[in-house]
This record gives structure tokens, C-alpha cells and sequence, in this order.
């Protein structure tokens, strides 16, 4: 069984110190312009309050309504800073304090108890008792020991799971009270504790404060109330910011039980200086000189990091629309990002694949009549021999070429016979699959061989994968078959050319094409990729000189292709562009719904500064948060892009997915929920813990 009260021996006190020790504490509010608002007139609520509570002593803090009260409780309680006057906590000045002092000092030594319950209200009955102690770092298993003893104390065995909402005024009251005492609670403060509560409620928790105070805890009620205020055994009245009675602490303080002033009876402020018994021994004064180590040091650094999982985690199944909506901005940013960038890609590297295919620096020459009227040209060998000698000009290879009929045995077949010299390999980068190419000496003497494609192979050979040595009849020429080009897959261009015949291009004029004089067409090829505009121009030139006219044509297609690459490009930066805006506006709606989730919770913030919460603790809460939305929308967005994408692919759409792409998408994603989940935080975790409270 855990006890409830603290288990650390005591540590005598010196008798003389009082626990708390006002001196001279105003407190003023406005004068300084909030941003957007007309400087609001400065008031100041508390007037020089001088005020010594020793440890053991049970006060009320007794006044009318707008008297001053609670923001005396917000300062005894260091959850705001006096405008003027010295506060000294057992002996030390808490100006002298940092936020991560003061944090520790709320979190050892004081225990809040508000009118408003001040419960977060997406967390259970017993997790709230153990936020006080998830900021001492305290293990887990303990602090599920004390909390549910301490719940069990208060009658609270069988709610331990419910939410706030599904607890009653009295059961929020109580379970703020054990939360109050679950790291100690030597100092209970307590504002209107029982203003919200129906009249027995209010009177269970009284009793409940009463046995705490005979415990030995330092009680401050809160009251507007005389017959509450009656119970306590000191009862300070204030009106308009001021000290007007104090039944006094000498007979009570210390006394433990039984000595109780009737409210409003004495009225001597200068017994507020009287001496004190020390405190109970089961209740030690957290020594302020462990806030300079222990206010820096909180639970393991895991320890925190898993807690603030576990709280983003029920954050986000608890807000299932607006995490949802949150998601939904950056699966939609990321996978368009991946998705259009994968088919802008897909499109650019599709022409590249035509231009490896089709050869970067193939031209297309042949004669034609000039514009300006008159006969065609005839490209004479000498021409070709004159394109041949340009030092932009690598091949030259003239092709005669037209559908013939082409038999084997009894089956025949309309074809395209291409003649064309022993280059046309090199030229279309091409290679033979069987057999081999015809040689420049073959194509010398006239030889009768040809090299078919693969689907006049399939075509006329079924059932034959090897036709090496087949004779075909080329219109009336047999021709034997030497070998078989690769598949080549469809052009870009308008001829099929595994549907095709090659024969050498001066046997095709000595058997085939005897009625042709010159070549139908003649492929020239650039030197090199990047002398292609340069091998057109040189080449007309040349033929202009020696035609004196234009009667003849050069197609690019290179150029073309090129032309059609970059444009391809300009489309993928465009799908890119259009891809980071949607990026950006999921950004906006990520940053929108953690401005929104820090503002909706200023009010948890505060809650968790009041039990004890550092600022860091605050900011690890929200990016851990923030990381795992945006994780989890970024995975998902990774794995919805790819999806998209395979269903393109599948559809035809040619996709290229990007690795750089994936992870820019996905960083984009979390840096924007990182940034926008950590500003705001940092923002609401500088609040004063009152200003906080107040929020929502
Ligand atoms: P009580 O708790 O006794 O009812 P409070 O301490 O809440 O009174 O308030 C005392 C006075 O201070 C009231 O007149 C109230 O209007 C004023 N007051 C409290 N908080 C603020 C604030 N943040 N800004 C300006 N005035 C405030
Ligand atoms: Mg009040």
C-alpha cells in the first residue's frame, strides 16, 4: 500500500522561517497594449500585500468576489509574478528563479485545486492524477501505483478510466485533488474549491481538505464563502486588494488539530509574523537549493519521449476529423509530388528511349523538286561522295527501298526490301540476333544475301526458329538468308522495321531495283549528337553549290526529337511546379491545424505548466506530435503516390517514380509540420501558466 502522504523523512525547519513570506506583493495588470488593441488602462489589483504562512497551517483566503483572490492564489502559487513586493519560499526569493525552477518548485511543492477542475479533458481519470509525476519522472509502474491508490482514497476506485466529461462536478473535484497530491502536495492551494460543487459534494470535499490539513499538509482555501472559510484554522480577509482581517497563525499553525477561529472574529495583521511549530514530520518543504539541480533534470530523456508518444497518439485518435483533414493535406501534397513528377518523367525519358532508338544524329536526305519550280534533283554518287568528305558528316549510307513481293515456298507477303550498305547496323544502332550482317565485299560482288526482321522471321518461319540458309525470292532473285536482326519495337516513325528485308544496297540495284538510278532516299548521320543543326547546314552547302538550286530535302529527325525533349522536360518542370504548390497548400493546411490544435489546448498547456510541466516538456509534447502526424501522413502519401503511379503504369501511362523525389515529398511534409507544430508551442509554452489557464 502506498502512503499518500510524502514518504521522504522530514528535514527540520528552522521554526523561524515561514513556508511563505509575502512582503509589499502588488499586482497590476494592463498598460501594456496586447497586439491589435488600444492600450488598456493599467489597474492594479493588489495593493501591498505583506502576508507569512508557516508550514501545517490551514488559511482561508476569505473576500467578495473581484477582491483580489485568485490572482493572490496565481502568485502564492507561482503560476504569475507579483508586479512589486518580494515573495520569499521557505527563506528564498522566488524572483531569483528561472521557468524551469519555478516549474520544479509547482511540481514538489504545490498542488492546485480549481474551481474549473482544470482537468485535461482527453485523458482519463487516472492519467490525469499521473501528470504531475510523468514531469517528476517518476517510473511508470509507480506512479499507476499511487494514482490508483490515491483514487481508491478519494472513493474514486471504479472511475479511474473515465474521461473528465464522464465524472461528476464532485468526482472532477476529487480527481483534481489527488492530482494535487500525487507528487506530495505539501502546500494544497485551492481556488473555490466548492464553488462549482453541489452543497454535499462541496461538503465531501471539505472534509476531504480538512483531512489533509490534519495530515499535515499546508492548506489555502479559496473562498467567498464564510461557512466555508470557517473551517479552516486561519482566515485572512481581503477586500479590494487588501489585508483587512487575519484571525492570525500563532494559535493555530502547528497545532495540528482542533484549533479553529471562528471567520472574521480577529482582525490583527500583525499577527501574521508570529512564529510556527514546524511542519508535520511526514511533509518536507522541498528544499528550493534542489530546484538549481533538479529544476534542470526531469524524467529519462526515453522515458518523456514515450509518454509524449502515447499522448500525440490518443491526441490524434481522439480528434479523428481534424487529424484526418491533416493527413489528408499531406498525403495529397506528397502524392502528387511523386505522381507527377514520376509521368513528367516517364513522358521525357519515353523520347529519350526514341532518341537512343532512332539515333541522336540520323538525317534524312532526298531529292525533291526546288520550291521555286523546275525538275527534281538526282543525288549522284559524287554528291554523296562531296556530304561524305564534311567533317560534320560521319555516315553516309543511301537506301533504296519498296514494297516487293517476297515468297518462300507457297507463302508470299507484300514487304519492304531495304537496300542499303553494310553501315545500316551502325547507322539505326542496331544489332543482329542470329547469323550475322552482310560485309561491304559481299556487297561488292553482288552477293545475293539478305538479313530479315524479326517479324518477316516469325512471319515467314513459324515453326522455325533457325532460317539461317532459307532461301527467300525477292520479286524474281533468291536471296539466302544470312541472318536475323534483334526485335526492335515500334518507332517513332511511321515504318515498321522489323517487318522488313535488308539486302546490300549494290546487289539490291544489280537484281532488285534495276529500273533505279538513284537512291529513294539517303540516311546521313552527324559526326557527332551536337553537330546535328551544324552537319544540316554544311550539308545543303555543299549540295546547293553543286546543284545551284535547292532540289533536295533534309529531314531532321534528330533535331526534332531534341525539340521534343526539351519540351518534354519543360512539361516535367511544370508537373514539378504544379506538384509543390499542391505541396504547399497540404503545408498550409498542416500549419493551419497545429495553430488551430495549440490554441484549442493553450488551456491543456496550462494545466500541465500548473502541475509542473517544463517548457521543454511542452515543446517535446507538440513535436512529437506534430512528427508523428506527419509521419504517418507522409508514409501514407509515399505509399498512395506509388499506388497512383502503378495504376497509370498499368493503364500505359509511361512512369519513371523518383527516389529524390519520394524523399523531398516526404521531407517537405515533416519539416512543414515540424516548423508549424513547434512554433506556435514555443509560443504557448513562454505563457505564464495563469495567461495559459485562461485560454480557450
Ligand atoms: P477574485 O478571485 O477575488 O474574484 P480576481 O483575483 O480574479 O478576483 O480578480 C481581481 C480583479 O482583477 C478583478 O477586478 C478582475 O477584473 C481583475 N483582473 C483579474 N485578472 C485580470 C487580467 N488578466 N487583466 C485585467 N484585470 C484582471
Ligand atoms: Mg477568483
Amino acid at each position: 500500500m502506498v502512503s499518500v502522504v510524502s514518504e521522504t523523512p522530514s528535514t527540520p525547519d528552522t521554526p523561524l522561517t515561514p513556508l511563505i513570506e509575502l512582503q509589499g506583493i502588488r499586482k497590476r495588470y494592463g498598460g501594456r497594449a496586447a497586439r491589435g488593441e488600444a492600450q488598456p488602462p493599467e489597474v492594479e489589483v493588489l495593493h501591498g500585500i505583506d502576508l507569512a504562512i508557516h508550514a501545517g497551517e490551514y488559511v482561508a483566503i476569505m473576500g467578495a468576489s473581484g477582491s483580489g483572490k485568485s490572482t493572490l492564489m496565481h502568485v502564492l502559487g507561482c503560476l504569475d509574478r507579483p508586479s512589486d513586493g518580494v515573495y520569499r519560499f521557505n527563506g528564498h526569493d522566488v524572483a531569483t528563479l528561472d521557468a524551469d525552477e519555478l516549474a520544479w518548485l509547482r511540481r514538489e511543492a504545490f498542488g492546485f485545486v480549481f474551481q474549473g477542475y482544470h482537468l485535461i479533458a482527453t485523458e482519463s481519470a487516472r492519467e490525469n492524477v499521473e501528470v504531475p509525476a510523468i514531469y517528476a519522472g517518476l517510473s511508470e509502474a509507480a506512479r499507476t501505483a499511487r494514482s490508483t491508490a490515491l483514487l481508491t482514497r478519494l472513493g474514486l476506485a471504479d472511475k479511474q478510466h473515465n474521461r473528465p466529461n464522464q465524472l461528476s462536478g464532485g468526482q472532477q473535484q476529487r480527481v483534481s485533488i489527488a492530482r494535487a497530491l500525487m507528487n506530495g502536495g505539501q502546500i494544497i492551494l485551492a481556488d473555490e474549491p466548492t464553488g462549482a460543487l453541489d452543497t454535499k459534494s462541496g461538503a465531501d470535499v471539505m472534509r476531504l481538505l480538512r483531512e489533509l490539513a490534519d495530515a499535515g499538509h499546508t492548506l489555502i482555501v479559496i473562498t467567498h464563502d464564510r461557512n466555508v472559510a470557517a473551517q479552516a484554522r486561519r482566515v485572512i480577509e481581503i477586500r479590494d486588494g487588501r489585508i483587512v482581517g487575519d484571525t492570525g497563525a500563532g494559535a493555530s499553525a502547528g497545532a495540528g488539530a482542533g484549533v479553529r477561529s471562528a471567520a472574521g472574529s480577529a482582525s490583527d495583521p500583525s499577527a501574521t509574523h508570529t512564529t510556527a511549530a514546524p511542519a508535520h514530520p511526514a511533509l518536507a518543504v522541498p528544499d528550493i537549493a534542489h530546484a538549481r539541480t533538479q529544476g534542470h533534470t526531469g524524467a529519462s530523456l526515453w522515458a518523456d519521449l514515450r509518454e509524449a508518444a502515447r499522448t500525440a497518439w490518443r491526441g490524434m485518435r481522439l480528434n479523428r476529423s481534424r487529424t484526418g483533414l491533416t493527413l489528408l493535406g499531406i498525403v495529397i501534397g506528397v502524392a502528387s509530388v511523386i505522381v507527377m513528377l514520376a509521368v513528367g518523367e516517364g513522358a521525357r525519358q519515353k523520347v529519350v528511349a526514341e532518341l537512343g532508338t532512332m539515333g541522336t544524329t540520323i538525317m534524312y536526305l532526298g531529292s525533291r523538286p526546288p520550291s521555286t519550280g523546275g525538275p527534281r534533283g538526282i543525288l549522284t554518287e559524287d554528291d554523296l561522295e562531296a556530304v561524305r568528305a564534311l567533317p560534320e558528316i560521319g555516315h553516309v549510307m543511301p537506301v533504296i527501298g519498296d514494297p516487293i513481293t517476297v515468297r518462300y515456298g507457297r507463302a508470299d507477303k507484300q514487304m519492304y526490301v531495304m537496300a542499303a550498305s553494310h553501315i545500316m547496323p551502325k547507322v539505326h544502332h542496331w544489332q543482329v540476333a542470329q547469323g550475322r550482317y552482310y560485309t561491304d565485299a559481299e556487297d561488292r560482288d553482288l552477293a545475293p544475301v539478305a538479313v530479315i526482321g524479326s517479324k518477316t522471321h516469325a512471319h515467314f518461319f513459324p515453326d522455325d526458329p533457325n532460317p539461317l540458309g532459307r532461301q527467300l525470292l525477292i520479286g524474281n532473285s533468291p536471296f539466302e538468308i544470312i541472318g536475323v536482326m534483334q526485335e526492335r519495337g515500334a518507332d517513332s516513325g511511321a515504318q515498321d522495321y522489323d517487318d522488313m528485308v535488308f539486302i546490300p544496297y549494290d546487289s539490291g540495284r544489280a537484281r532488285v531495283y534495276q529500273a533505279q538510278t538513284e537512291p529513294d532516299y539517303v540516311v546521313v548521320e552527324a559526326a557527332s549528337s551536337d553537330l546535328v543543326q551544324a552537319a544540316e547546314t554544311a550539308m545543303k552547302n555543299v549540295l546547293r553549290a553543286r546543284h545551284g538550286r535547292e532540289d533536295f530535302g533534309v529531314g531532321n529527325a534528330a533535331a526534332r526529337l531534341q525539340a521534343e525533349a526539351a519540351t518534354r522536360s519543360a512539361m516535367t518542370m511544370m508537373l514539378g511546379l504544379i506538384a509543390a504548390v499542391s505541396l504547399v497548400v497540404g503545408g498550409i493546411g498542416v500549419m493551419n491545424v497545429m495553430l488551430m490544435t495549440v490554441r484549442e489546448r493553450t488551456r491543456e498547456i496550462g494545466i500541465r505548466m500548473a502541475t509542473g510541466a517544463r517548457q521543454r516538456d511542452i515543446l517535446r509534447q507538440f513535436l512529437t506530435e506534430a512528427t508523428l502526424l506527419t509521419f504517418v501522413g507522409g508514409t501514407i502519401g509515399v505509399v498512395a503516390g506509388l499506388a497512383i503511379g502503378t495504376v497509370l503504369r498499368l493503364s500505359g501511362v509511361p512512369v519513371v517514380f523518383a527516389v529524390s523525389a519520394m524523399a523531398g515529398a516526404f521531407l517537405c511534409a515533416v519539416a512543414t509540420g515540424l516548423i508549424f507544430g513547434y512554433m506556435p508551442a514555443k509560443t504557448a509554452a513562454r505563457l505564464d501558466p495563469v495567461v495559459a489557464l485562461a485560454g480557450e
